[in-house]
């Protein structure tokens, strides 16, 4: 669990990390090495799912060895799949993290929104729909790793 207080912002007391895959913690569906370690360190504190439509059908093999839980989200509406997905867990104890467009529903009903630039950009819908930007998955989960740094900044 993390669990701080944001002045102004409120209490963030985040239980699960739901995270997008491909442009977020993968480049052409390989999932960036530099990660292995800070999700592995992550899954200690709070569960790590990776939500993912798939689109190169690596994501469960990239993932092997991984502390994390892979959801592979059928249908044509990946936004609305995501944003379930987010509910289901409850909104309050998610922070999500992702890239495209299809994530700005999970970003915004996510008690905390962070949207990654990384290599294949960030969407402009996600963009506005996240309470921080990072520019790679790695700064985005070494906020997580540090919460502090999470107060500085969206304090008042
Ligand atoms: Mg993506």
């Amino acid at each position: 669990m993390i669990d701080i207080d944001v002045p102004g912002f409120g209490r963030l007391q985040l239980s699960r990390l739901v995270c997008d895959f491909n442009g977020t913690l993968a480049r052409d569906g390989r999932l960036l090495d530099e990660l292995r370690d800070p999700i592995a360190r992550l899954a200690k504190t709070i569960e790590v799912h990776v939500a993912t439509a798939d689109t190169f059908g690596t994501a469960k093999g990239e993932l092997t060895g991984i502390p994390c839980d892979v959801v592979v989200l059928q249908g044509d509406d990946q936004a609305l799949a995501k944003a379930a997905l987010v509910e289901r867990f409850g909104a309050n104890s998610v922070v999500a993290v992702g890239n495209g467009r299809n994530d700005r529903l999970m970003l915004a009903s996510a008690a905390l929104g962070i949207g990654v630039i990384g290599d294949e950009g960030l969407a402009g819908d996600a963009l506005a729909a996240s309470d921080i930007v990072t520019r790679c998955a790695t700064e985005a989960l070494q906020l997580l790793l540090e919460p502090r740094r999470i107060i500085a900044t969206l304090r008042d």
